[in-house]
């Protein structure tokens, strides 16, 4: 993993004053996993966003590693960071394989070097490659198409991760099995990951340290989740 560093970090969007993300500043470190938690609305997932450069921050500075990511070109930008969401991210006209290799093919990589790691992208979420390379994301369940959605962010091996409610979209059983297998997974391969949910319990049990943030992303408490149980 890589540390990420949001310094004075800010969005306006277009036709409110009031800002969507008011001056954040944080740092994840290598290797840990921090759970953004907090209500509807509060601008946990315009943070995700500016961090992944699908939206534009109005003021700050956004780094990951020692190297300043705010302007960098966002193919470039793919090479560090995986980013999930909820199920309805994956391609729907595009194979569960076609899903997995997208950003290996975008930064360049060779056929085969990109059929090669989906296959083991599919093993290490726990589908059967020969199964369900080809089919489309309607033709799975709720809890298969998570596990596709997070082989696609893990693809291209970047140090950071970014996931916005991964597991809001499955039911109760299947989510507790997906937590488990994210704690598995990051054991193993020790990424740096920012995770949002507005779930105290899903916060709690996969944190290393949890944000919890008020309206505009401000930032009521930020630290482990014993400390946060504690007080
Ligand atoms: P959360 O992820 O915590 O639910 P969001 O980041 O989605 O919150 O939204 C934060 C605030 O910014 C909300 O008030 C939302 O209505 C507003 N917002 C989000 N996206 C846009 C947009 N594209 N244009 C204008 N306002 C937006
Ligand atoms: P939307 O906002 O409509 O979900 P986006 O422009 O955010 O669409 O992204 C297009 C698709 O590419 C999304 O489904 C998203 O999950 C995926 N994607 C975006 N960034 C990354 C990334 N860093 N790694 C892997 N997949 C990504």
């Amino acid at each position: 993993g890589a540390r990420i560093h949001l310094e004075n970090l800010t969005k306006i969007y277009p036709g409110n004053p009031t800002p969507a993300v008011d001056n954040v500043n944080l740092e994840v470190k290598a290797g840990e996993i921090v759970i953004f938690v907090g209500p509807s609305g509060c601008g946990k997932s315009t943070c995700l966003k500016m961090i992944n450069r699908l939206i534009e921050p109005t003021h700050g500075r956004i780094r990951i590693g020692d190297e300043d990511v705010t302007d960098m070109d966002p193919v470039k930008l793919r090479r560090k960071v995986g980013y999930a969401i909820q199920a309805s991210g994956l391609f729907p006209h595009m194979t569960v394989a076609q899903n997995i290799g997208l950003v290996p093919k975008m930064i360049g990589w060779s056929k085969s070097r990109v059929r090669n790691r989906v296959e083991e992208m599919l093993d290490l979420v726990g589908l059967d490659p020969r199964e369900f390379h080809g089919r489309y994301p309607r033709q799975l369940s709720g809890g298969q198409q998570q596990r596709v959605g997070v082989a696609r962010a893990l693809a291209a091996d970047p140090p950071v991760l970014l996931m916005d409610e991964p597991f809001g979209a499955v039911d109760p059983i299947t989510r507790d099995h997906l937590q488990d297998e994210l704690i598995r997974l990051q054991h193993e391969l020790h990424k740096t990951i920012c995770f949002v949910t507005h779930d105290f319990d899903e916060a709690i049990k996969l944190g290393d340290r949890i944000a919890v943030l008020r309206e505009q992303s401000h930032i009521a408490q930020f630290d482990t989740p014993e400390a946060i149980l504690t007080n």
